[in-house]
């Protein structure tokens, strides 16, 4: 396999035509591709029209932008109207509306909020801003939290004292496991993370066919990955027998990287957590450990949230569950769109909307 162009145009027909085959004998089937940037692929290779009328591919809540909570919006955008304080973010989070006005309105306020790549840049922005408080609001699942945690620790080395974090880190089988647990969708199959099973381990999701007599296929980003999680999927169907089936062996162990897993769990610990579209998971969150409490901005400026409201017309939350597609959203296109996001699934580049939209799906 460590020679296959993942792209070669011969080899997805083929594959594509032993898809047909096996769904040939199967009835409808649908399959939730948890991932944000399974989402999007899917969409660019136009993997949907692609597949037989018989398979149905569902967006689930894998966008960690778009399942954060509209309180940590908030408490974000009250850190950021703080004196004396730069706010760091990656971009997606930077025209996500909270309850009354997103980071993008508070920058144009006047205030400092900084797009950064990682979050070792944040920590090189405290460095040479030591008379601020330089917070950078950590966003994202289980492969971003080992790089946060990378950065605490080096600050912690540097006796850097005015860098801190406010962790939204989440965790991703609590997600899977909850919407099964709802049985809003009926799931024949789950397309598995990429990205986060390298991290976590195809392993991991074991708890999918053991509790759930579901199949996982994990699976990568090219059109032949993902072309190989499905066919993967739909065989273990038609065989009526449940497994995790790794497809992206050339990054993904069935342990993950223990490095990663380390530094995140130096830094971090399971917490209970909000999710848009969820609400509160237990053990679904990663929370910054007592040990390095003077780096957590939520111990270090406690703000209350009182409430926090989302656009009542918005219908992210059963976009994030797959229980609708974007186009039954009524504000889709005629209200809501990139340059005018109304929730966070239209704003982020893992965005189940802005994936409909930017690739012209339209009702
Ligand atoms: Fe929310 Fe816009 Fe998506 Fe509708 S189209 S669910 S308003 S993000």
């Amino acid at each position: 396999m460590k020679n296959l162009d993942y792209n070669d145009t011969q080899l997805s027909k083929k594959i594509l035509s032993e898809i047909k085959e096996v769904s040939s004998s199967l009835g409808d089937i649908t399959i939730m591709e948890f991932c944000g940037t399974h989402t999007h692929s899917i969409f660019r290779f136009g993997i949907r029209d692609l597949l037989p009328q018989n398979i149905t591919m569902l967006s689930g809540p894998g966008c960690p932008v778009c399942v954060t909570d509209n309180r940590d919006i908030d408490y974000s955008l009250a850190l950021a109207e703080m004196p004396d304080t730069i706010i760091t973010t990656f971009g997606d989070m930077i025209k996500v509306p909270g309850s009354s006005k997103s980071l993008q309105d508070i920058k144009a306020e006047g205030k400092d909020i900084r797009i950064v790549y990682s979050c070792m840049s944040a920590l090189e922005i405290a460095e040479q801003n030591p008379k601020k408080n330089v917070i950078f609001l950590g966003v994202g699942f289980e492969t971003t939290a080992p790089t946060v945690a990378g950065a605490i620790i080096e600050a912690e080395r540097k006796g850097i004292d005015n860098f801190f974090v406010y962790s939204m880190h989440k965790l991703t089988p609590p997600a899977m496991r909850s919407i099964l647990e709802l049985g809003e969708v009926k799931l024949n199959g789950i397309l598995g993370p990429g990205h986060v099973s390298t991290v976590i381990g195809s392993e991991a999701w074991k708890f999918l066919p053991d509790d759930y007599k579901i199949p996982i296929a994990i699976a990568g980003f090219d059109i032949i990955d993902i072309l190989l999680g499905i066919r993967a999927l739909l065989e273990m169907i038609r065989d009526k027998n449940p497994r995790v089936m790794n497809t992206y062996l050339r990054a993904v162990k069935p342990e993950g990287n223990k490095l990663a897993q380390d530094m995140m769990y130096e830094v971090f610990e399971v917490a209970d957590s909000y999710w848009r579209g969820l609400g509160k998971l237990p053990e679904s969150g990663l929370r910054i450990k007592e040990k390095y409490k003077d780096f957590d901005a939520s111990k270090q400026f406690p703000i209350n949230i009182s409430e926090a409201n989302e656009h009542r017309l918005c219908r992210c939350g059963e976009v994030i569950r797959g229980v609708i597609s974007p186009l039954e959203c009524p504000l889709f296109d005629e209200v809501c769109s990139p340059s005018n996001p109304v929730g966070p699934c239209m704003v982020s580049s893992e965005g189940t909307c802005s994936a409909y939209y930017l690739y012209g799906v339209r009702r």
